[in-house]
């Protein structure tokens, strides 16, 4: 047997910053110029935006090229963004629709690859080698997390278990029987494989690796996942609109930022409001340029996600590209309650510091002729009180929610992303 190397793609994961450097300022003035031949739409807000491809720069003159973000997806629904002709095309993906309507992501079959590439790079990164197990709980079909999944599976000749969603009785039986190694899953849902793991009695020793995504992955969250399934987390990132589940990267076994792909995406965290350029550390917007799609390429794609550059230094993994921190909320999350704004991430990473709460709550607002309050249920061993959870939301966030403690298992669950928000009108 020959041994497997750390990295899915030793040259591309390792190469240096500056090589990094030349090869998206390559990249980034051939996307302008193919964009701009391409697609109708996009070449009109390259001219609104005095952007002439043949002056193009690269990294230096990416603040001047517009700003895309899923309004511009929304409005040219379905493929009006798309920058190959539709006999190219080998599928299609929508977003699960956390703010709105949908946005659709179709890929060529070189897309197809490419995310496949990301993503079999994070699993290699995460400790999957060939052969091993893999089970694939997010759903297959529009949703992009089991198809990304998959693809980057078999590239990384992973042994597949695909089961999509539910039934989690089943998953943890067939994870037994079938020695899993690798389970991937919603960040939420891995909650629930383990409530329903201690109620059958079954133990999973084969179980390694999780690589959770599309919610926000707080600490104490990571913390909880990996004592209860007794594994090792890690935190998958990427969305519809840059291609998927893994295609923006991974966090590597340090734990100390999601590496981003460097050569197949440019990122810069900016100021929401403004749109200027953050200075490393500072936390800002997310936007994301894709260097090598080819459907639907996007610049400077306004991820709504917040987040900070962590680190652009050689990390102990020996992966060279940036390191960015876990999200810690989206712009559209943020929520202002009697005059303190805060993202719901923060109320969890809050209440799961209190002991004996499970990771199962509810924010409810509430809003009575135009006043808002807002509501935490939590579900809790018994001795923990309401009054305990006031305290310490207290003491954390700086106002005290009303609030009620559930008995384990009885707050609703959901499949996909959590519900972890509900709006309630009262007249
Ligand atoms: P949407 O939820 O916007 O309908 P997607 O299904 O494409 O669209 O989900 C992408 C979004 O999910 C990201 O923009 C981000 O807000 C969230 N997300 C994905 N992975 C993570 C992660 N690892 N941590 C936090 N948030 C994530
Ligand atoms: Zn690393």
């Amino acid at each position: 047997m020959t041994t497997c190397s750390p990295y899915f793609d030793p040259a591309a994961e390792t190469m240096s910053q500056d090589e990094i450097r030349d090869l998206q300022n390559r990249k980034l003035k051939e996307l302008v110029a193919y964009i701009y031949e391409k697609n109708a739409i996009m070449r009109g807000l390259l001219d609104e935006a005095g952007v002439v491809p043949g002056d193009f720069r690269g990294i230096e003159d990416v603040p001047k090229l517009p700003i895309i973000t899923k309004e511009t997806f929304r409005t040219t629904y379905p493929l009006g963004l798309c920058c190959r002709p539709k006999e190219e095309l080998r599928e299609m993906h929508m977003s699960s629709g956390s703010t709105g309507t949908p946005v659709v992501m179709a890929y060529t079959q070189n897309d197809l690859r490419q995310w496949a590439d990301c993503m079999a790079r994070c699993y290699r990164m995460a400790g999957g080698y060939p052969s091993d197990v893999v089970q694939i709980t997010p759903s297959f079909g529009l949703f992009n997390g089991g198809f990304g999944m998959y693809h980057g599976a078999r590239l990384a000749d992973l042994f597949v278990i695909p089961t999509g969603s539910g039934n989690t009785e089943r998953q943890v039986k067939l994870a037994r029987d079938f020695k899993t190694k690798i389970i991937t899953a919603v960040v939420s849902y891995s909650i629930r494989i383990a409530e329903v793991m201690n109620r059958l009695g079954i133990e999973l020793p084969d179980l390694k690796i999780g690589i959770f995504g599309a919610e926000s992955l707080t600490r104490p969250m990571t913390k909880r996942i990996s004592s209860e399934l007794n594994i090792e987390a890690f935190n998958i990132y990427g969305m519809t609109e840059t291609g998927g589940v893994g295609t923006l990267g991974c966090d590597c076994g340090d734990h100390s930022g999601i590496h981003v792909w460097e050569d197949q995406y440019y990122l810069e965290v900016v100021d929401p409001v403004t749109k200027e350029p953050l200075p490393d550390g500072e936390l800002g917007e997310l936007l994301v340029t894709s260097l090598t799609r080819e459907a639907i390429p996007v610049l400077r794609y306004k991820t709504g996600d917040l987040t900070r550059i962590v680190s652009r230094e050689k990390c102990a993994c020996g992966r060279t590209h940036i390191k960015i921190d876990n999200i810690a909320g989206r712009t559209d999350d943020m929520l202002i309650i009697k005059g303190v704004n805060f993202f719901p991430a923060q109320v969890e990473q809050a209440l799961l510091e209190i002991p004996g709460v499970h990771p199962h709550y509810q924010i409810v607002i509430e809003e009575t002729g135009g006043v808002k309050d807002i509501r935490v249920n939590v579900e809790a061993e018994e001795g923990v009180t309401g009054y305990t959870v006031a305290k310490h939301l207290k003491e954390r966030l700086g106002f005290s929610p009303k609030g009620d403690v559930f008995k384990p298992g009885t707050l609703p669950r959901q499949e996909g992303k959590a519900v972890r928000v509900v709006f309630k009108k009262n007249d």
